[in-house]
C-alpha cells in the first residue's frame, strides 16, 4: 500500500502508517516540518519527503531558509497556485511558484503540484519548465486533457467516487500514471465531514483502490499491484535526481 501525498500532523498518525507498512511521501512546507520528518524517516525509511513553499505560505516562508531543503529533497512540493483556499497575493504566489519550477528543472527534481482555481493559469508555466509533474488531488472540471498532454502523473484523492471531478480523473488518466493519496488524516476528515479515527486511515486508501477498480472495471488486486509498481517507478524518478 502507498500514500503518495500526505501530511503527518502527529506521531500517532505516523505510527499508524508504520504499523501497516504504508509507504508514502510526506510533505514539508517549512524547515521545521522538514527536520521533524527527517527524524521520522530515520526510524522508518519507507517514508519519503517532499519539500516546497506552499502557495498558502508564499508570503511567509523565507526563500533563503527553504532553499537548502529544496536542494536536498528528492521531490519538490507541494507547490502551486491557489485562488480559492487562501488570501496570499497571487503575484507573490506566482513568483514563488515559478522560482521553484525553475529550481526543479535545474536540479532535475520531480514536482508535486497543488492547484486550486488556477488550473488554467498554471499550464503555461508548466509548459515553460518541462519536468516530471505529479498533480495532487486534481479536482477541476476542466483542463484535465491539458495536464495529460504534459504527461503528468496524478494522485487520486479520497473523494474519488464522491466528487465528480476527481472521479473523472480516475476514469480518464493512464493507469501507468496513477497514484493514490490520503493528503493526511485531517484531509480525510475534511473530505468525509466527520471524525475519522486514526485506525481507519488504511481503510480509506483501500476504499480508493476499490472505487477506482470499479470505475475502470478491472480486478482490485491487479489495480493494487499496478499502483504499487507505479509508486516505485515514480520514486525511482525522484531518486535519480539526487
Ligand atoms: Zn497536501
Amino acid at each position: 500500500m502507498h500514500d503518495a501525498h500526505l501530511h503527518i500532523s502527529d506521531i500517532a498518525f505516523f505510527k499508524e502508517m508504520q504499523k501497516h507498512q504504508i509507504e508514502g511521501i510526506a510533505n514539508a512546507a517549512s524547515p521545521q516540518e522538514y527536520h521533524f520528518l527527517k527524524e521520522l524517516q530515520a526510524q522508518y525509511p519507507k517514508l519519503r519527503i517532499s519539500a516546497g513553499i506552499h502557495p498558502w505560505q508564499a508570503d511567509t516562508i523565507a526563500w533563503e531558509a527553504m532553499l537548502p531543503i529544496l536542494q536536498e529533497a528528492v521531490i519538490l512540493g507541494e507547490i502551486g497556485l491557489d485562488a480559492v483556499w487562501c488570501k496570499t497575493p497571487m503575484e507573490k504566489q506566482k513568483e514563488v511558484f515559478e522560482k521553484q519550477l525553475q529550481l526543479g528543472q535545474q536540479l532535475h527534481k520531480p514536482i508535486l503540484l497543488h492547484l486550486k482555481g488556477m488550473e488554467k493559469e498554471a499550464l503555461p508555466l508548466l509548459r515553460k519548465y518541462p519536468n516530471t509533474y505529479l498533480v495532487h488531488w486534481y479536482s477541476c472540471d476542466d483542463y484535465l486533457e491539458d495536464y495529460m498532454a504534459l504527461d503528468c502523473w496524478f494522485t487520486i484523492g479520497p473523494s474519488v467516487g464522491d466528487d465528480p471531478a476527481v472521479t473523472k480523473v480516475a476514469r480518464k488518466i493512464s493507469l501507468q500514471h496513477m497514484l493514490i493519496e490520503s493528503d493526511g488524516i485531517d484531509a480525510i476528515r475534511w473530505c468525509e465531514q466527520k471524525e475519522v479515527p486514526l485506525a481507519a486511515y488504511r481503510t480509506y486508501l483501500t476504499r480508493s483502490i476499490t472505487r477506482i477498480a470499479a470505475l475502470r472495471q478491472i480486478a482490485e488486486a491487479s489495480l493494487a499491484a499496478q499502483l504499487m509498481d507505479n509508486y516505485h517507478h515514480f520514486l525511482n524518478k525522484c531518486e535519480l535526481s539526487v
